[in-house]
């Protein structure tokens, strides 16, 4: 092991400054370790920045994570919407299924946040922390392994020397193309359509979705009672087909499509259309090297879980290599890496293909799997443990948490 501290740069540099990788060096920075993170894009002035329409559900495993990365107590009420009740049914036939957190004795299920939103609370709790250096507009280019360190070199010349490397930029992670880790992506060759809308009734706080035929239409209830999150997965020409349509065009299409559960539209924000994929990492971790976020894996947004799977990476991985640092020992050793891989890797997985057949099932247009889709969600329903158990799994109330999922770290 390498014994001059002063040859080491950081004791960790994460590359990608998105939600979890932010997350990750914050929990790292209030433990005390050196982190350098790196962006590769422009740190922007909030009022200048593009408006970014992605929203996040986030359940209550993740606010107590962003709670411990302090950047919970910077989000303002006003861009917290909070969900209570859950009401899902299928375009098809009368099977519907209603959760609710009071019948856990919770008073709220989960929250709805834009995205920019919590990406902004994080940096500025970064800017506070004086162990964590912030590098924007810098993009990695080499690893190197020497001795019981790594080196990361970057585009523009720089060159840091650290025990572990952590990516953390995104599905299309350039990172983990250097240190050489199969991406197995799957296509479902679909899209989605992501916008917010302000509807003629209120939501009462209740996340609303609709299987459709071709896909799942999701109203999620943000922070103003009249404003929803929409997330529309369907066919690629279809989501082209809405995102062409002028704005009344639209409103009738998608108010009609919603059953109009929530009334007329009555404005709408501008339309982005994502691909959708699944994939997941052959390996989360290299000699040195650890991977978090859609670096590691990416689900299909109908349960609206990828980053809070992000999140739980990030809590794991900081309580796995906080442990060994404070007692004096080498954080980025493979053995120390190997127990977040095993921690995380299958419970994502399992993650994964539990709503790609959740998917499968609700866009099966044949007739006998239509008949069991609405019997099961009818059955369920009728069913207050399993709806209890579901529900504790969704909210993200149990399984193997780290502790700060739990409040504690
Ligand atoms: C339509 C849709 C709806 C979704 N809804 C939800 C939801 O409700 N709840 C939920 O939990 N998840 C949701 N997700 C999933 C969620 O968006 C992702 O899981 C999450 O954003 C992953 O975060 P990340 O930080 O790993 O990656 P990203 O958000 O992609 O961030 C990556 C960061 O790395 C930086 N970067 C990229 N390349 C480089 C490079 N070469 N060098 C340095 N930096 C780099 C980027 O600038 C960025 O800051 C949804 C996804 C989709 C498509």
């Amino acid at each position: 092991m390498t014994t001059a501290d002063d040859k080491i740069d950081a004791d960790v540099v994460v590359v990608g400054g998105g939600v979890i990788g932010s997350s990750f060096a914050c929990l790292l920075g209030q433990a005390g370790l050196k982190v350098i993170l790196l962006d590769a894009s422009m740190r922007q002035v909030k009022s200048l920045k593009k408006i970014d329409t992605r929203v996040f559900a986030i359940t209550m495993a993740s606010e107590q994570i962003l709670k411990k990365t302090g950047s919970w107590k910077r989000l303002q009420k006003k861009d917290i919407g909070r969900f209570r009740k859950m009401h899902v049914w299928d375009e098809n036939g009368l099977g519907e299924i209603n959760f609710d957190s009071a019948s856990i004795c919770q008073s709220t299920m989960g929250y709805i946040i834009p995205h920019q939103v919590i990406v902004d609370a994080l940096q500025e709790e970064l800017l506070e922390l004086g162990s964590v250096r912030c590098l924007w507009s810098v993009s990695p280019a080499y690893l190197k392994e020497e001795a019981d360190t790594i080196i990361l070199g970057t585009e523009d010349g720089l060159r840091f020397r650290t025990r572990l490397v952590v990516a953390a930029d995104g599905h299309n992670s350039k990172l983990r193309n250097l240190a050489n880790i199969h991406y197995q992506k799957y296509d479902y060759m679909r899209s989605a359509l992501g916008c917010t809308v302000f509807t003629k009734l209120e939501h009462r706080e209740i996340a609303r979705q609709r299987f459709l035929n071709n896909g799942p239409l999701a109203f999620l209830p943000m922070a103003d009672s009249h404003q929803s999150a929409v997330v529309w997965s369907s066919s690629p020409e279809h989501i082209q087909h809405l995102k062409g349509l002028n704005k009344s065009e639209f409103h009738l299409e998608l108010a009609e499509a919603f059953a109009h559960k929530l009334g007329d539209i009555k404005e709408s924000t501008e339309k982005v259309v994502f691909p959708l994929s699944r994939a997941q990492a052959d390996s989360y971790i290299k000699s040195r090297v650890a991977l978090i976020g859609d670096s590691a894996h990416m689900i299909h947004p109908l349960a609206g879980i990828g980053a809070n799977l992000g999140l739980l990476d990030a809590a794991s991985l900081a309580e796995t290599i906080i442990g060994p640092y404070q007692r004096g020992r080498d954080p980025g050793r493979l053995q120390v890496l190997r127990r977040y891989e095993r921690r995380r890797k299958g419970t994502n997985r399992n993650m994964i293909y539990l709503i790609d057949s959740l998917k499968h099932l609700f866009e099966s247009q044949h007739q006998p799997v239509r008949c069991v889709r609405n019997f099961g969600l009818d059955a369920v329903d009728s069913l207050p443990f399993v709806k209890n158990v579901i529900l504790k799994r969704a909210m993200g109330l149990v399984g193997d948490l780290p502790e700060a999922a739990r409040g504690k770290f």
